[in-house]
């Protein structure tokens, strides 16, 4: 049963300088024009597999993008035809400050969203305009505060190693945001992805790479601010108030099917539910344990596939379990003995224990150390070899 459900609005009304994720910018007429056919090929999308029966156990809904609130009034549709097909407790809207106004925020509440995810970033205005953010940080702060107002759930999206960031500076977003209170907060390292501007800035400019320490210092920093006032972290770039932790996005670490709709959206689905749907998406059969799939155009007649194996998708489990502070539990280290074999399994578990990435817990479940949260890459990296062990 298909559990989780990512809607993709690929449109913005500027582009970041450090974005290279799948979001066109647009305003005025061509905006309307474009999201409008857009808009009506991902609805016939989700009527379609919500036809197939395929939504019917959807329990949490995430439309991300791009800026999903440039829709307009047209978002609050979206998400009443989402809840005309299931009856979701968690349904997360992304937006960005200046698109997320009073006359917004009440119509998602109105229409059934129940969570909103603001792009904050910083709350200094030099940073904001050094990586090409079109709001204030008195803009977001008044999204935060629309948000909780109409009873969203609110959480914040913050970055550190931005340019002319400093240990200051960051202190004061952190102030700022914990100020307002937001439900949750994440907190995201910037790097500088090939072909954005930041990337091409940085070249001539050296100066503004992200420094790899100070990025660090501020992920300590967030976390040790964020605990002090009542947040508790449950992923590697997750704080929440408790009961406020995002389902989506646990479903993600946690190995849970998902369908996603639209250009650009990634799903992942069990070759059961994957040959239930194959009609849907692209004809072939699931021919492994686990399909990964991202479609790659408007109407879902293209689609990038990965096949993975029981040992791959069993490895991948472990790889993401380890995102999440409460780590893993002994019965997928038992899948994992299964799959890969016990030496492989006990041979990488006492790897990461030497190193000091992991520690058993009184749970018996494997949980990452605050080291294996700062050196997450080599942590998942000893867990997702064990795909290829022989
Ligand atoms: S708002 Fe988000 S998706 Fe849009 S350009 Fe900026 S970072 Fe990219």
């Amino acid at each position: 049963m298909i559990s989780a459900l990512y809607l993709h609005i690929p449109f913005c009304r500027a582009k970041c300088a450090y974005c290279d994720f799948d979001s066109r910018a647009l305003c005025g007429e061509a905006l309307e024009d474009v999201a409008a056919r857009y808009l009506e090929a991902l609805l016939a999308r989700l009527d379609a597999f919500g036809e197939a029966g395929a939504l019917a156990g959807v329990r949490t809904v995430y439309v991300g993008g791009g800026t999903p609130t440039v829709l307009g009034s047209r978002l609050a549709g979206l998400v009443r035809r989402v809840r005309s097909w299931c009856a979701p407790t968690e349904l997360t809207c992304e937006a960005n400050p200046e698109s997320f106004d009073d006359a917004m925020a009440a119509a998602l509440a109105e229409a059934g969203a129940t969570r909103v995810s603001l792009g904050v970033q910083t709350l200094e205005p030099a940073e904001l305009a050094a990586i090409g953010r079109i709001h204030t940080a008195e803009q977001a702060l008044a999204a935060v505060a629309r948000g909780r107002a109409v009873g969203l759930d609110v959480s914040c999206d913050l970055m550190c190693g931005l340019p002319g960031q400093t240990k200051e500076s960051w202190r004061r977003t952190l102030g700022g945001v914990v100020g307002a209170a937001p439900d949750h907060v994440s907190v995201y390292p910037l790097t500088l992805e090939e072909g954005t501007p930041l990337a091409r800035r940085a070249d001539a400019d050296p100066a503004l790479e992200p420094d790899g320490d100070l990025q660090a210092w501020c992920m300590e920093e967030a976390r040790s601010e964020l605990v002090a006032a009542g947040y508790r972290p449950y992923e590697v770039a997750s704080y929440a108030r408790p009961g406020h932790a995002c389902a989506h996005n646990i479903a993600y670490w946690t190995g849970e099917s998902y369908l996603g709709l639209g250009r650009s959206a990634a799903g992942m689905l069990a070759a059961g539910e994957w040959d239930e749907l194959a009609a849907l998406l692209g004809g072939e059969p699931a021919g492994a344990a686990r399909v990964r799939y991202v479609q790659r155009d408007d109407a879902g007649t293209r689609f990038d596939v990965e096949r993975l194996s029981a040992l791959e998708a069993v490895a991948e489990d472990l790889m993401l379990g380890m995102r999440m502070t409460r780590g893993v539990a002994p019965e997928l280290l038992g899948r994992a003995r299964s799959l890969a074999g016990e030496k492989s399994v006990d041979a990488a578990v006492d790897e990461a224990l030497s190193r000091g990435l992991v520690a058993w817990d009184a749970d018996g479940r494997l949980a990452p150390t605050g080291r294996g949260w700062l050196l997450g890459n080599e942590l998942y990296g000893l867990m997702w070899d064990l795909a290829s062990d022989d």
